[in-house]
């Protein structure tokens, strides 16, 4: 988190608030988030917002700016961090503020993270620079509101399943909550190789990306509104739900654990029955 549905709706509700705002100064209390000095971030004072859009996991706000025309900000909030428009400015002794966008009226558009790690970042860019960002280049088709066409072919790899689709590359936007429920709804192993998928599965694999991000962002639509939420709501129903039943047979969800996150599945779905090794576990025991 947060993935393409959570980027999505982010996009949406800016897109909506911030067109003809007026940034009246920037701050960047978590100075480590800020990952450009060309053009120099005071070049934003006094822009005005034109437009919010995503690219993968990736927000991008547009804004007009008095001495260099139209500029980029770049952002990608990694695990911990949110993005929220206030009605009113942040405490200076909010440990979370990393970058702080001053509005009028005593608003600000605020980049957040939670947790001790400096992940997220703000790059402020010419807009012919940004399709070159590093952070952009090479990242795959979008996951999102089409599956790409050729899926098979990219997934084409003697790689995981759950790995694959994670891989930005390989296909863009989807992360570790929403991979769950993608392999769940298309009942396929999350450890199933890329390369050994017959084409009735690649066809169940891209109508359950397609339409569960639909039923995710759908729900976002209904729910999520400013200041934009610390905490999404989760319309998981297999993801983090091991020790439930699953909520299409019943059988009880099992979970393999990472050192970070964990990866849910059903034995009867997904994997034949087989519950599988906790991969963590077993290598610890070696
Ligand atoms: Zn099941």
């Amino acid at each position: 988190m947060p993935e393409l549905p959570e980027m999505e709706i982010v996009a949406r509700r800016l897109g909506e608030a911030l067109p003809g705002e007026r940034i009246e100064s920037a701050l960047t209390p978590g100075i480590n988030a800020l990952k450009t000095f060309d053009p120099p971030f005071s070049a934003i004072d006094g822009a005005v917002f034109t437009g919010a859009r995503r690219r993968g996991k990736l927000l991008l706000l547009d804004v007009e700016t008095r001495e260099r025309g139209p500029l980029v900000l770049l952002l990608h909030l990694m695990s911990a961090g949110r993005i929220q428009l206030f009605d009113k400015r942040a405490s200076l002794r909010d440990k979370t503020s990393r970058v702080l966008f001053r509005l009028p009226d005593d608003r600000e558009l605020r980049v957040r993270e939670f947790g001790t790690r400096q992940r997220a970042w703000v790059k402020l860019l010419a807009p012919d620079a940004v399709e070159a960002d590093e952070a952009l280049e090479g990242l795959g088709p979008e996951a999102w509101p089409e599956p790409p066409a050729d899926l098979a072919g990219r997934l084409a790899a003697p790689r995981p399943l759950h790995s694959l689709l994670r891989d930005q590359r390989v296909v863009t936007g989807i992360g570790r909550t929403w991979v769950d429920e993608i392999l769940h709804a298309a009942k396929l192993s999350p450890f199933k190789r890329g390369d050994d998928l017959s084409e009735a599965e690649v066809e169940a694999l891209s109508d359950a990306i397609a339409s569960e991000l639909d039923r995710v962002i759908d729900t976002y639509e209904a729910e999520v509104q400013l200041p934009l939420p610390e905490k999404f709501p989760k319309p998981t129903r297999v993801h983090a739900h091991q020790g439930e039943p699953c909520p299409r047979c019943e059988t009880v969800l099992e979970a393999v654990f990472y050192e970070d996150y964990v990866m849910t599945y059903c034995p009867h779905c997904q994997t034949e029955d087989r519950v599988l090794k906790d991969r963590r576990l077993s290598r610890l025991l070696k």
